[in-house]
């Protein structure tokens, strides 16, 4: 249930509300915004139906939500939310470039690309230390080695650090060197996972599932902030269908859909989404007039090498060339890229 409070609820009318559904053992969330303050309310509505809320000071109104997602709607707070990432915004005016190889294969070749996007325009590094690969045969990642070389990067270029946490056992450690956790679509209905990165207080990347519909996408966004983390990042990065020509088919209509759904910002990575580095650019710039608030590409410094996903990597040149066109579509949609 939502309960909406008046513009002119005073602080100790909302805190007595909060107190008295408390008092029940329901688990509340709340929302304050410019102008009002929602209150989510967790548990059995009929419960809460104990109290008298319509009739209590500072109550506008309430909304019944049955079996449905709450957090994550604009019901529950009408504004976008900004995150900030230790001093940068995702969500806010200005759209996030978060960029870099798929995997972290070495200290010489993550750093060249951290130098490398930085040029490019991006504010993010991307790259996994831990990889869920398809075939256990392929390279799995270097684990906490490549998280130390993560940190050395952001050390030296001031990049962030956009880094996958594949279960709840290596969440902790993989916290402790990111400043975003990703959550990968092969996890995105990992829900023990889904609470661990709930409980963390660090900005969570969430990438749709490979068939997962917008509900179940918003469902896993709503298990990470029942938990207490409001900062989740979603992100559209294409869908199985019949289409095999692309790696995946990049769903644009999610990210229309889910902003207007959804508080939360909504990113798009181009390079899972088709698999093809020469569709790319224009996928990426798609997203942006689809209303994106941010990038993820792969870029690595020589594709042809990569240990992984080497046919969907931008060279850093086509990748500095993208964000130069990037900025002015940026500008055209009143939003910016701050080179
Ligand atoms: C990745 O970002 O490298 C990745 C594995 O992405 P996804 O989970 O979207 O497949
Ligand atoms: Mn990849």
């Amino acid at each position: 249930m939502l309960i909406i409070m008046s513009k002119t609820a005073k602080q100790s009318q909302i805190e007595n509300i909060i107190n008295r559904i408390e008092e029940l053992g329901l688990k509340v969330h709340v929302s304050k915004g410019d102008v009002k303050t929602i209150i989510g309310v967790i548990g059995s509505e009929r419960i809460i139906t104990q109290i008298p809320l319509e009739a209590m000071h500072g109550v506008e109104k309430t909304i019944s939500i049955t079996s449905n997602y709450q957090l994550v709607t604009r019901d529950f707070k009408p504004e976008n939310t900004v995150i900030d990432v230790n001093g940068v915004e995702i969500g806010g005016l200005e759209i996030a470039i978060m960029a870099g190889p798929c995997a972290v294969e070495s200290l010489e070749q993550l750093i060249l690309s951290a130098k490398l996007v930085k040029e490019g325009g991006a504010k993010f590094l991307r790259g996994g230390a831990y990889k869920p690969r398809t075939s256990p045969y392929s390279f799995q990642g270097l684990e906490e080695d490549g998280l130390k070389m993560l940190a050395k990067a952001r050390e030296e270029t001031g990049l962030k650090i956009v880094t996958e946490v594949i279960d709840s056992e290596s969440a902790p450690i993989v916290a402790e060197y990111a400043d975003v956790l990703q959550i990968g679509a092969r996890n995105m209905q990992n829900f023990q996972l889904l609470k661990a990165v709930g409980k963390i207080n660090k900005p969570v990347l969430l990438k749709r599932g490979l068939a997962a519909t917008l509900s179940e996408l918003l469902y896993a966004a709503e298990y990470i902030m029942n938990e207490g983390n409001y900062n989740v990042i979603l992100c559209e990065r294409g869908i199985r269908t019949f289409e095999d020509y692309t790696r995946n088919t990049l769903d644009l209509s999610a990210v229309a859909a889910l902003k207007q759904i959804s508080h939360l910002p909504v990113i798009v990575d181009p390079s899972h989404g088709t698999g093809r580095w020469k569709l790319v650019a224009p996928m990426a710039k798609a997203a942006l007039a689809a209303g994106a608030d941010g990038l993820i590409i792969e870029v690595h410094p020589n594709p042809e090498d990569a240990l992984s996903d080497g046919a969907q990597s931008l060279t850093p040149e086509n990748f500095n060339n993208l964000v130069k066109d990037c900025v002015l579509i940026a500008e055209a949609l009143g939003r910016k890229i701050t080179l």
